[in-house]
Formats: C-alpha cells, sequence, structure tokens
C-alpha cells in the first residue's frame, strides 16, 4: 500500500528569494512536498495597503520568484484576501500538515500571524516561523537591565558584543513538486501594476528580484565600498549600494551582504576598504535598530516617540504641501530630490534627510504628512526604516536629530553638490545656471538667469519661504513644547 505523500504550505512574504531562506530550507529538508504560495491581502498590509511604487515592485518580485522557482521544478501559487481564510482553504484543498513562514515585524502583522499560527496549531498543524529579514531579532538585543535601546551607539555596541549572525543558507538545488494542483490567481490578476502608466522611471531604473540583487551586491564589493565613507553623501554619486528596495521585498537579506562583506575583509588588509565596510555594516544596523524601535514602540507609526512632540503646533497647509511633493518649492536641493523620488521612486539618504527637514522645519508640516507620501512612491517604502527616518529628522524620535539643527537647503546643497550635477539631472530648466547661483537662483544677477534662460516664478518658482524666517519660527514652535 502506497503511503500517503505529506506535504507543507510554505508561505512567501517579504522574503522573495531562494537564497538564505530558511522557511524554505526548513520545508525542503522536511521531505514533504511543498506548495509555495504568496497571498496578496491588501488590507492587512503594515500600513494600511502598499504605496503604489512598491505594488509595481511586488508584481515584478513574484514574477522574478516564479521564474526562479520554476528553473527548480516548483512554482508559485497567487491568491489574493483574508490571509487566514486564505490558508484555511489551501490546507483543506492540499491536506497540508504543516505552514512554514519566515516572520515579519510589523505591529499589525505581528497580531495577525499570532493568531493564524494559534488557529493552525489548535487544528494539530505544525507551524514553523523562522527569522530572515534581520541579523538579530530585535528582542534579541536589549541592555544591560534587559530593556529595549533608544540611542544608536549603545545599540551598535551591544551588537558587537553579539556572536556574528548565522551564515547565509544555500538556495535548494530542487523543490519537490506538490501532487496536487491547486487554483492560483495569475500575477496580473492582483493588479498591482499602475492602470495609468506612471512607472516609466521605475522600469528604466530596477530589475526587481534576487539575481539584480546579487549583482548590486556584487558591485558594492567591487567598486563602492572603500569609497563608501566619503562618497556615501553626495547624491550625483552612485556611491551607495541602492540595495533597499531589494532588502525591503526579502530579494536579498542582510546575513548574504553581512557575511560577503566580511569575507572581503578576511582576505584583503586594505585600511581604506575596512573603513568603507565598516561604515557600511554600521547603516546596516541602523535598519535593525528602526526594527528593533519599530517592535518595542510601534505606536510610534504615526505618534512621536517623544511625548511632547504630541501637541507640537503644526501646520496643515495644502499648497506647501502639494509644492513639496511635486518639487515646486525653490529650493533645488529639495525639488530635485522629490522629483527624483516621484521619477524613480528612490531618493538618496543625504537628500531624504534635507527634504524632511525643510517639510517639518522650514513648512512646519507633520511628519507623518511626509512619511505617508514617501510611503506611496517609495520601491523601498518600509515601516520601520520610513518611520525611523520621519522622526529623527523631525527631532522627536529615537536618537533624533535636536529639533533646533534646522537644515539650511542652501547650505547642505552647496556642501553635497557643489558642481550641481544632482541638480542638473533632475531639474533641468536650471541646467545652464552657474554653480555658483544654482543653489539659490533667487539670489543669481538677473542677467545671470537671463543667460540661463531662468525666469523665477514662470520657468522655475520663486522660494515658497523664507529660510531664515522659517528656522526663526520653528525654533519658537519648539520652545511651547520644550518644557513639556
Ligand atoms: P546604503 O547606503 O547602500 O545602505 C545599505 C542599507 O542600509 C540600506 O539599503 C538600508 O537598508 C540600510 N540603511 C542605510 N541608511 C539607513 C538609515 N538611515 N536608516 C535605516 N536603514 C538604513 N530606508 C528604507 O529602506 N525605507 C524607507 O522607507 C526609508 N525612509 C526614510 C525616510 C527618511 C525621512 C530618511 C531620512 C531615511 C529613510 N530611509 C529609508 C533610510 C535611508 O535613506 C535608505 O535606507 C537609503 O537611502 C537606501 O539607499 P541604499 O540602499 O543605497 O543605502
Amino acid at each position: 500500500m502506497s503511503q500517503k505523500q505529506e506535504s507543507v504550505v510554505l508561505w512567501f512574504r517579504r522574503d522573495l528569494r531562494l537564497a538564505d531562506n530558511p522557511s524554505l530550507i526548513a520545508a525542503v529538508n522536511s521531505g514533504k512536498e511543498i506548495y509555495p504560495i504568496f497571498i496578496y491581502s491588501p488590507e492587512e498590509e503594515a500600513f494600511a495597503n502598499l504605496g503604489g511604487a512598491c505594488k509595481w515592485w511586488l508584481h515584478q518580485s513574484l514574477i522574478s520568484l516564479d521564474n526562479s522557482l520554476k528553473q527548480l521544478g516548483s512554482r508559485l501559487f497567487i491568491f489574493k484576501g483574508n490571509s487566514l481564510k486564505t490558508l484555511q482553504t489551501i490546507v483543506a484543498q492540499t491536506q497540508a500538515t504543516a505552514i512554514y513562514w519566515n516572520r515579519r515585524y510589523e505591529p499589525n502583522i505581528i497580531e495577525r500571524d499570532k493568531n493564524i499560527k494559534k488557529v493552525f496549531q489548535e487544528n494539530g498543524l505544525e507551524v514553523k516561523t523562522f527569522n530572515s529579514h534581520l541579523l538579530f531579532e530585535p528582542w534579541e538585543v536589549q541592555n544591560s537591565s534587559s530593556k529595549p535601546f533608544q540611542v544608536f551607539t549603545a545599540f551598535w555596541k551591544a551588537v558587537l558584543t553579539k556572536p556574528s549572525p548565522s551564515y547565509p543558507l544555500a538556495a535548494p538545488a530542487l523543490i519537490k513538486n506538490p501532487s496536487k494542483i491547486i487554483h492560483s490567481l495569475e500575477i496580473s490578476h492582483l493588479e498591482l501594476e499602475p492602470k495609468i502608466d506612471w512607472a516609466k522611471g521605475l522600469r528604466e531604473t530596477w530589475n526587481p528580484g534576487e539575481k539584480e540583487a546579487q549583482a548590486r551586491l556584487a558591485k558594492l564589493l567591487a567598486h563602492n565600498i572603500a569609497n563608501y565613507k566619503e562618497a556615501r553623501d553626495f547624491p550625483s554619486q552612485e556611491a551607495t549600494s541602492r540595495l533597499s528596495p531589494f532588502l525591503n521585498f526579502g530579494e536579498i537579506s542582510p546575513r548574504q551582504i553581512w557575511h560577503n562583506i566580511k569575507s572581503i575583509l578576511a582576505i584583503k588588509e586594505e585600511q581604506q576598504l575596512k573603513i568603507g565596510a565598516d561604515f557600511f555594516l554600521r547603516e546596516l544596523i541602523w535598519r535593525e535598530f528602526a526594527y528593533h524601535l519599530l517592535y518595542y514602540y510601534p505606536e510610534t507609526i504615526d505618534q512621536p516617540l517623544r511625548k511632547n512632540f504630541s501637541s507640537f503646533p503644526w501646520n496643515s497647509n495644502e499648497q506647501d504641501l502639494t509644492a513639496w511633493q511635486k518639487g515646486q518649492t525653490g529650493f533645488p536641493i529639495v525639488d530635485a530630490g522629490m522629483r527624483e523620488l516621484w521619477h524613480i521612486g528612490w531618493m538618496h539618504n543625504r537628500v531624504r534627510m534635507i527634504v524632511a527637514s525643510f517639510l517639518t522645519k522650514d513648512l512646519l508640516i507633520a511628519w507623518q504628512e511626509g512619511a505617508s507620501w514617501f510611503w506611496d512612491t517609495l520601491v523601498d517604502a518600509d515601516l520601520a526604516n520610513n518611520t525611523f527616518g520621519w522622526q529623527w529628522t523631525a527631532g522627536c524620535g529615537a536618537d533624533a536629530a535636536p529639533f533646533f539643527r534646522v537644515f539650511n537647503p542652501v547650505l547642505q546643497g552647496e556642501k553635497f553638490d557643489p558642481e550641481g550635477n544632482y541638480i542638473r539631472r533632475w531639474i533641468p530648466e536650471l541646467s545652464k545656471l552657474p554653480n555658483q547661483w544654482i543653489h539659490k537662483p533667487w539670489q543669481a544677477p538677473l542677467e545671470v538667469l537671463k543667460a540661463a534662460k531662468v525666469s523665477l516664478g514662470t520657468t522655475y518658482p520663486k522660494p515658497i519661504i523664507d529660510h531664515s524666517f522659517a528656522r526663526e519660527r520653528a525654533l519658537e514652535a519648539f520652545a511651547i513644547i520644550k518644557g513639556q
């Protein structure tokens, strides 16, 4: 008599890769038949739904994962709807005895997953969950009194005392195909791609998927890592890894990045390389810190970590907000960043800080408005990093830049884009302005503007606010809550 073949449901989520995927490897090692599935549940997503740019990315990424699975003799089954109900239907159809997945850390997803786990365990299924998204689980790094951290340097020091993160797992050579065919949607049925095609810039810039993530890592290791510390702040140079969207969708794991860098350091003893690599690894730990904060302070997704900021007198000015979103503030470095974001769904970190400071301090618009715009437009929109980045810049988060430190957009532009190359790329109407004026066109002599074919208020906006006035106004607003 032939024995009934057991099967496992392998639930892909933010881990859209085959290499270093612990739940996949556990499923393969179990010897069971594997049903690799993806469930799109818009209403359950971390921040209402995914933003438009992330939906576009997810569509491409699912195609890439499905193709990779097919090369190993398997495939991806696609579903849409409530996760628990969908899983119950799949388990009923396949008679699977186990469900495996890699963990996520957004507050509502943690709650959902706990419930799903409970329901299936009560029904006698084996439920196994794994860490694939972080170097350390958020609760694994704690201070000496077992409390969460609020200061990065202390967090970083604690990380350095921990054993090295585990080594990445190799991709499986073969995946045991399921014997039953279950009904699957087409990826296009998820309607993730925009109905009106605004994604040209995304298509031209990105190639989502595990293969491209590895190519970007290889480029980082071969060309950028040694100069990372010096060059990372200059937005016109492609000096950072641009791995953030790949990390966001789990097309590469932080462990793969960490150990690849460590293995290069083990064979090359160049001081410059060591400095760049240390700096880069520190950035990965900023990501871990953001997840640590999200885990311990889940309310910070829409409330300030520093409670006195709850009564901050934010301004709600639709016109200013729209000018900021559209890159029409009249401050070139701010506008270039916002246009880069709109066009390619990504923005350089230095410029993210500048535009966020401008929104929250010059325009006094609440950081939540900025976070929400980033959420919709970034291909790397990540609840932990986005919340952290906004609260940090606004001055109301952990280890935050103090509120009284207001970035001067002209000085920032002159320092980090001295040749104006970044401005010329994203604001072509200013491209003929000499370097001296490119970050402050409103101060340029009329004949210079004329020669550069710039007519302020017509071809390019006049500044929507006076920075010195805005700075004073921000400090006054801050003084109101300071003692609270
Ligand atoms: P690299 O310099 O190559 O760094 C490598 C990786 O380290 C990044 O991919 C990222 O995962 C991590 N990292 C780097 N800098 C930071 C940082 N400051 N905080 C946390 N992790 C970091 N990053 C996101 O991934 N998603 C977001 O939604 C997001 N929103 C942000 C909002 C604001 C207002 C600010 C100031 C920063 C935000 N960041 C966000 C952090 C940072 O800007 C991006 O991670 C970085 O620009 C991504 O580019 P990269 O991959 O080339 O970075």
